[in-house]
Formats: C-alpha cells, sequence, structure tokens
C-alpha cells in the first residue's frame, strides 16, 4: 500500500483534529474526480506498518482520529493499520466511493464516508447528496454535522 501524500485536517471528521493518508490506486474512476493523482498505484510513498505507527505514534495526544482516503483495496493491510491506530488511542475513519465495505473492515472503524463523487449531486455538505458519512457503532447519518457548519 502506498499514500499519495500525508496531511493534519480538521474538516474530514467534524470536531476532531485527524491524521490523513490519501492511498493510491483508487479503482473507482469517478467523473469529476478531484483526485485522479490517486487512481495510479504506487504512487509516494510505501506505507509500511513501521512508518505508519511512527507517525501515529509521534501525533499522539494531538490529533485523535485517523483518517484514510481511500485504500479498502488493499483490505488485510488496510485492517492492520486500522488496528495500530486504534491501539494507539486514535478513532479511526474511511472516506471511501464504494457504497459497502468489508465486514472485516467496518468493524475496525469509528467512521465511514460510502458513495462515489457525483458532481451534480455534490458532496457532504449537500442536501442532495448521494454520500453518506455514518457512525459506524450506532448506524447514525451524520451528514448534518457537514451541511450546518458547511464544512467540505
Ligand atoms: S472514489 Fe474519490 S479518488 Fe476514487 S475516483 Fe472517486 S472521487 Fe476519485
Amino acid at each position: 500500500m502506498y499514500y499519495h501524500d500525508f496531511q493534519v485536517v480538521l474538516q474530514e471528521v467534524p470536531g476532531e483534529i485527524s491524521l490523513c493518508f490519501s492511498i493510491s490506486g483508487c479503482p473507482l474512476r469517478c467523473e469529476g474526480c478531484h483526485s485522479p493523482y490517486l487512481w495510479k498505484e504506487k504512487q509516494g510513498t510505501r506505507l509500511t506498518c513501521s512508518l505508519f505507527h511512527q507517525i501515529v505514534y509521534r501525533y499522539k495526544g494531538f490529533a485523535g482520529c485517523v483518517v484514510f482516503m481511500g485504500g479498502e483495496w488493499h483490505r488485510k493491510k488496510l485492517i492492520k493499520l486500522l488496528k495500530i491506530a486504534k491501539s494507539e488511542g486514535y478513532k479511526t475513519c474511511l472516506y471511501t466511493g464504494e457504497e459497502e465495505v468489508a465486514p472485516e473492515i467496518r468493524t475496525q472503524l469509528d467512521l465511514l464516508k460510502t458513495g462515489r463523487w457525483e458532481a451534480a449531486r455534490g458532496g457532504l455538505d449537500s442536501a442532495n447528496t448521494n454520500q453518506r458519512f455514518t457512525e459506524v457503532k450506532t448506524n447514525r447519518n451524520l451528514n448534518h454535522l457537514f451541511t450546518k457548519n458547511s464544512m467540505i
């Protein structure tokens, strides 16, 4: 698994400072994709368990959540990394363009954004969006956190 970039972000998970990894190799090819540089596999830096552990350890106590932008196509590796994040006390979140993810991934997540990009319907801040931001434990739709604050 390779990541194209790593950023500390404030908007992807409302109320959290998050460590955000954008994973290379997205297979979905949404029309009007905002990040086509993520389509190609092996772009950027290899995200080994040890590198990931170093990063999450460094930000422990400052950031509260780890967000993966994609990566579900590397199921086993993603699960390993999510477990590391949880073991260091982070909440976990996945942004995927899919409608659902494998149960083994889902059980490692606190938050899940599903739904591909459809320009005509907009993102999570649009009342007409096809996308959903879910609190996994309760299956609650949390899209209102984005529309209220116009955060994305
Ligand atoms: S899921 Fe996201 S990164 Fe992948 S093609 Fe769609 S918009 Fe682009």
